[in-house]
């Protein structure tokens, strides 16, 4: 993991939401998280997957097994397949260097290909965005990987929310990590259409909201994990007051360039920011369409 740049912590809130970021002294870009360099920045210890027992959260396994139809009588070619190049998904985004063992073993639970319209679904496990309509995008799968990484910390996850439900594939594979999951979307299309995916995976833990998530979800506030799906200029400050103290927030930042920013909630009016790498994400914007 590389080490937070140039920052004086603990910040105040104006500077986590401010531009000091883009200001500050001998700011440099990151490298952008593609495959290709994402690749070079691998970790040279291979993953290697982990055996059923291993699923990150028992209860969590439960809800996705239960979504499964009645189990056939001879195995599904079809479900066979698409595990094994999952497997080869998830080997290939822990070559990237993501090493969070329950992070990849939840991209090893989500079948991704359910939340991609048939005619690019044999894409799915190719680690690259692909279009979901409304010109947005499902996440990469190495960032979807990262972004909860860097939010997990290694640590247990109780309350988290997502900014940017898209398709729904995060949302599920947060809901894998985290006791309780929430994700806002302002695209009522978009919306309806990851209620439509996360149906049959029937995950008692996720709960998807229609709004502008620049507001966050006061009601239920607050979380020990806040993640942007989306990239501004800035963080919302309704996000950071909704952060618990010790909690974590990922987002990406900027416009033409862009990095992810780890923000940690260090007490009542305490932030601290760290730019992490260089990402690409669609646009965050506020109200509801
Ligand atoms: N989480 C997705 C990625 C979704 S793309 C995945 O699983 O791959 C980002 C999404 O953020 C888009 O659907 C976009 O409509 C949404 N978005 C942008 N600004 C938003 C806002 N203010 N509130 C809620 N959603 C927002």
């Amino acid at each position: 993991m590389k080490e937070p740049k140039n920052s004086t912590f603990p910040l105040p809130l104006s500077s986590v939401t401010g531009a000091a970021d883009r200001k500050r002294e001998g700011y440099a870009p990151a490298r952008v998280a593609t495959p290709q360099t994402a690749t070079r920045n691998a970790v040279h210890t291979p993953y290697v997957a982990p055996k059923a027992s291993a699923a990150p959260s028992k209860s969590h396994s439960d809800a996705l097994q239960r979504s499964q139809p009645a189990a056939p009588a001879a195995p599904r070619p079809d479900l066979m397949v698409s595990d094994a190049i999952r497997r080869a998904m998830v080997l290939r985004v822990a070559k990237q260097g993501v090493q969070d063992r329950v992070v990849l073993g939840a991209l090893e639970t989500v079948p991704r290909h359910a939340f991609i319209e048939p005619a690019l679904s044999a894409q799915a496990y190719i680690d690259a965005s692909l279009p979901i309509g409304h010109n947005q995008t499902i996440s990469q799968p190495y960032i979807v990987a990262r972004m909860i990484e860097v939010m997990r910390n290694d640590g247990p996850l109780q309350r988290v929310l997502e900014i940017g439900t898209g398709c729904g594939y995060q949302a599920a594979v947060l809901s894998c990590v985290a006791r309780e999951v929430y994700s806002i979307e302002r695209i009522k299309p978009l919306h309806e259409l990851a209620k439509a995916n996360l149906r049959p995976l029937r995950i008692a833990n996720l709960r998807l909201h229609y709004g502008d998530g620049m507001l966050g979800l006061p009601q239920v506030a607050p979380f020990d994990g806040i993640i942007l799906a989306a990239a501004g200029l800035e963080v919302p400050r309704a996000l950071l007051e909704q952060l618990a103290i010790g909690g974590r927030l990922v987002a990406p930042v900027g416009a033409q360039v862009q990095h992810l920013q780890l923000i940690t909630r260090t007490g009542k009016a305490e932030w601290m920011s760290e730019t992490l790498e260089g990402c690409h994400f669609v646009p965050l914007r506020p109200g509801t369409v």
